[in-house]
């Protein structure tokens, strides 16, 4: 399926909750989030007619996000039922990682394909104060178990910030992906959720990798496999079987080839990232719209996907003001 600007759509990110089991400060208040109804939360027979439906139009990877997808329960059993859909070849899951230990390894025979972990620090005092929970160990011990269940694509997601992990940047790399083929990516702090009111201070991207330069010399930028699109630029440094990753979300370079859309954990499918624009799912799917009907619809709306986000507009009239844990990432 392709939208008016020829970007072929075949990835969707489904975010299956809005409540977390952390409190990260960029992302998340203290206090936790207004909960919403459990009625209003789409059921695991919506989301899997939704993902039928694309799944007929060309989609085929999902990503299972929230808030945190591993509180959701049964997810196990969800994988299992995403995994039956003809035409999905590949299910991921980003998670914080503090139920891994339990759940990797149902998962993975459930037919996860891939998981991204967000990883800020390796230091339990750090990931205490980013998090506000006091469980590294658990963490740690999740990240083992998926290493023991085989998975190959396994991914950390790392967002630097000024004064808090800066100085532990290089080591994180070092601790991933030296001996490991797995990818380490830095995200650049969004201007979304709690960041700046928590007073966070991201570092740019050019920075980041400046500063790995001087710590393992030059990287070498890897060129993506065929087929395989996304937002982080990767590079691998000399003597090392993983890669380093870097998601520059403040400029625009990736709209251009972006290959996914949003299901929101109440149903709504955003188009892109950081725009209202989008279609109430459901709505449609509870008034009892035909499975053909939803193609139709989900055709259409996609079609009209945004050519770029916001961030750094001074327009910023169809900016949706939604969090991280609300859209997943
Ligand atoms: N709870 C899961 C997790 O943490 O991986 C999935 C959802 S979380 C919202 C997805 C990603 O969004 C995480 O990697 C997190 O670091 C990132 N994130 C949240 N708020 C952010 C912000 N303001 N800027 C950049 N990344 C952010
Ligand atoms: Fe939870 Fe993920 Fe947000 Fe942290 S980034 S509060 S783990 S949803």
């Amino acid at each position: 399926m392709f939208d008016q600007y020829q970007r072929k759509i075949e990835y969707v990110r489904i975010s299956l909750t809005d409540r977390c089991n952390l409190r990260c400060r960029y992302c998340m208040p203290e206090e936790g989030i207004k909960k919403m109804r459990h009625e209003d939360i789409l059921t695991f027979d919506e989301i899997l007619r939704i993902v039928r439906a694309l799944a007929v139009l060309g989609v085929r990877k999902v990503r299972l996000t929230g808030g945190e997808p591993l509180v959701r329960r049964n997810i196990v059993e969800l994988v299992r039922e995403i995994h039956a859909v003809e035409g999905i070849e590949q299910i991921a899951l980003t998670t914080n990682g503090v139920l891994l230990d339990e759940m990797a390894a149902d998962l993975v025979a459930a037919g996860l394909t891939g998981i991204n972990i967000s990883l800020d620090t390796l230091k339990a005092a750090t990931f205490a104060d980013i998090t506000r929970r006091p469980v590294f160990a658990r963490v740690e011990a999740g990240i083992e178990a998926v290493h023991k269940a085989g998975l190959t694509d396994v991914k950390f997601n790392c967002v630097p910030m000024q004064g808090i992990n800066e100085a532990e940047l290089p080591a994180l790399v070092e601790h991933f992906t030296r001996l490991r083929p797995w990818k380490f990516r830095f995200i650049e702090l969004m201007p979304i959720g709690c960041a700046y009111e928590a007073g966070l201070k991201g570092i740019p991207m050019a920075e980041v990798r400046s500063r790995l330069e001087q710590a393992f010399g030059h990287l070498r930028p890897v060129q993506p496999s065929k087929g395989v699109y996304g937002p982080a630029a990767y590079y691998q440094a000399e003597g090392f079987r993983g890669q380093i990753g870097f998601i520059d979300a403040m400029e625009h370079k990736f709209c251009a080839s972006c290959n996914r859309v949003r299901l929101t954990a109440e149903g709504f499918l955003k188009l892109c990232l950081n725009a209202k624009t989008g279609l109430d799912l459901r709505t449609l799917l509870r008034s009892g719209i035909s499975d053909e009907n939803l193609r139709m619809a989900l055709q259409q709306a996609i079609y009209h996907k945004p050519e770029e986000h916001f961030f750094q507009s001074s327009a910023y009239k169809e900016k949706d003001s939604r969090a991280m844990y609300q859209v997943g990432g």
